[in-house]
């Protein structure tokens, strides 16, 4: 068996080869109804999403940020109140917060799991009460792919009366002791960009929880905060809806999406068993299936090690460049005491390998060759 030509960083090829008739046969049944907006599509990608998860809710919306900030508009954050996230993450979990006023409050991560150092957040807490802002929300992010430890999370946040809200972007699928990510915190948002492990053609997210009560909120709030009847607003809202096309082309997604997590941790334990003597690989914690949207190992000399796979077509990219707490945006919201020095470390030292479910054995061995000389040089 030969290594593919052109490896592909993320193949979304291979997957639409897979299903292409099923999807086409989803799209034309939505031209044929003309229900563009809710349509019945949106109300079954979300009873198929509860039901995956074994979670009593699940409500889409038009992406992962928006999921984010639905929440955070249900539970009504907004100024004054500080909200505690790792400053080493995507910027929509901070951008959130501040969009609504409130204040980011930037924490650390763990050098080998690359999630939110909790050790950090009783001080971070009572920094920000210092600070005269109100600790009101973390939002652990599930890094790469796999959850965090949320009863640790829970156990700090309840004893200071925080809610968590998990941003679960790059970890839907995952799981932590049998439990899958969506029942994990009270409240989890997750996205379906296209590159995320599970993707729709365009944007699109959800939020997932237990409660009723913030679920029936957010339903409202995507929808310019109507009350029962549309053109009654009873609050203030956002255009957040998810396309019937996108919920359509998920549902076709969702079913082979468990087949696909499979291979994901397959491809992962592969990757670590053949390089975890040359170069820094991720830490899985104990009881962990990770989604593995990202597999980040760390080197280095991470200039000279990504012109050797680049002479060698192997594709890689950098997540994440810089920490948020040195993006300019956001460099004058507060650190944590004891700062983020694992953060600023890990912005040069990583480097994300190619990771999809179609990544053929050929071409793994070809990548863990290319990259067992790399680190050799
Ligand atoms: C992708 C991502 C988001 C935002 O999702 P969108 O659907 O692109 O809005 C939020 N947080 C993290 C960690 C992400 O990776």
């Amino acid at each position: 068996m030969k290594a593919q030509q052109n490896i592909a960083f993320i193949d979304l090829r291979a997957q639409q080869a897979r299903i292409r008739n099923k999807i086409d046969a989803a799209i034309a049944r939505v031209l044929d109804h003309g229900q563009y907006i809710l349509g019945p599509e949106v109300a079954g990608l979300e009873r198929r999403l509860a039901e995956f998860c074994c979670a009593r809710h699940a409500i889409t919306c038009a992406s992962g940020t928006d999921a984010l900030l639905l929440v955070l508009m249900a539970k009504g954050i907004g100024v004054g109140d500080a909200v505690f996230l790792p400053s080493f993450t995507f910027v929509s979990t901070a951008e959130v917060v501040a969009l609504l006023g409130a204040t980011p409050v930037f924490l650390d991560v763990e050098p080998d799991t690359y999630l939110m150092r909790i050790t950090q957040l009783e001080d971070a807490i009572a920094d920000a009460a210092k600070r005269h802002l109100r600790p009101r929300a973390v939002i652990p992010v599930d890094l790469f792919g796999q959850p965090i430890d949320y009863a640790a999370v829970e156990a700090i946040a309840q004893r200071h009366g925080l809610f968590v809200l998990a941003d679960a972007a790059q970890s839907f699928g995952a799981s932590r002791n049998g439990h899958r990510v969506g029942v994990l915190a009270p409240v989890t948002a997750t996205s379906f960009f296209p590159a995320k492990p599970l993707g729709c053609y365009g944007d699109g997210g959800a939020v997932v929880t237990e409660d009723e009560e913030l679920a029936h909120l957010i339903e409202s709030l995507r929808v310019h905060g109507k009350g029962t009847d549309k053109y009654d607003t009873v609050r203030i809202g956002i255009n957040g809806r998810m396309d019937t096309l996108q919920a359509a082309i998920l549902i076709e997604k969702l079913a082979i999406f468990a087949d696909e997590l499979e291979r994901r941790e397959h491809i992962g334990r592969r990757y670590s068993e053949a390089l975890a003597d040359v170069v820094q690989v991720p830490r899985v914690e104990e009881g962990v299936t990770c989604a593995w949207a990202q597999y980040t190992i760390q080197v280095d000399d991470r200039a000279g090690f990504v012109a050797r796979l680049k002479a060698a077509d192997v594709p890689t990219v950098v997540y994440y460049q810089t920490p948020l707490h040195k993006q300019t945006a956001y460099a004058r919201f507060p650190v944590a005491p004891g700062g983020a020095p694992n953060s600023e470390a890990l912005a040069a030292r990583v480097i994300s390998l190619p990771m999809h479910p179609y990544l053929e054995e050929a071409t793994q061995h070809h990548v863990i060759e290319v990259i067992r000389q790399a680190a050799r040089n």
